[in-house]
């Protein structure tokens, strides 16, 4: 009798306790501010000063970039900009170097995939993923665009 008290106890407890579960993928997950999630690319910010690609320590970033079709304009612009997430490690170290801001680590983390195809990302990709961009990343933000966490 001494057991099952003690037991039901541990069940009330329990039962008034915060719940731990998540409702995800339905409802998303909070992550913390300085999380390191799959980058944001702002194509118009790129200067094509390659340090992203030349920091990478798994060369994951593969871009190409053309003369500035404005004649007023010097320098590049960007014309290709691809990740491969089968390697990159998401160590952030792109986005620190990056002299403005055009790639900004996001708190998105979801990049499950049936191919490893899949897993490889384009300038496409990369500028829509705008969502979940970090806080301390706001002036990244496109104008009246995406959200942040
Ligand atoms: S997060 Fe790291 S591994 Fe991934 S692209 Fe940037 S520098 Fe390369
Ligand atoms: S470091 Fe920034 S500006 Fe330079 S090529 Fe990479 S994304 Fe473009």
């Amino acid at each position: 009798m001494k057991g099952i008290m003690k037991g039901m106890g541990v069940t009330f407890k329990a039962m008034t306790q915060k719940k731990v579960t998540h409702m995800y993928p339905d409802v998303p997950l909070q992550m913390p501010d300085r999380f390191r999630g799959i980058q944001y690319f702002d194509p118009e910010k790129c200067i094509v000063c390659n340090q992203c690609a030349r920091i990478c320590p798994t060369d994951c970033i593969t871009l190409t970039g053309k003369a500035n079709p404005d004649p007023e304009k010097k320098g590049k612009v960007i014309d290709t900009y691809d990740i491969n997430f089968e390697i990159c490690i998401l160590c952030d170290l792109c986005t620190e170097v990056c002299p403005t801001e055009a790639i900004v680590m996001t708190n998105n983390f979801e990049l499950s995939a049936y191919s490893r195809d899949d897993l490889f990302k384009n300038m496409a990709w990369l500028s829509e993923n705008d969502q979940f961009i970090r806080k301390e990343n706001n002036s990244a933000l496109p104008k009246g665009g995406a959200k942040s966490t």
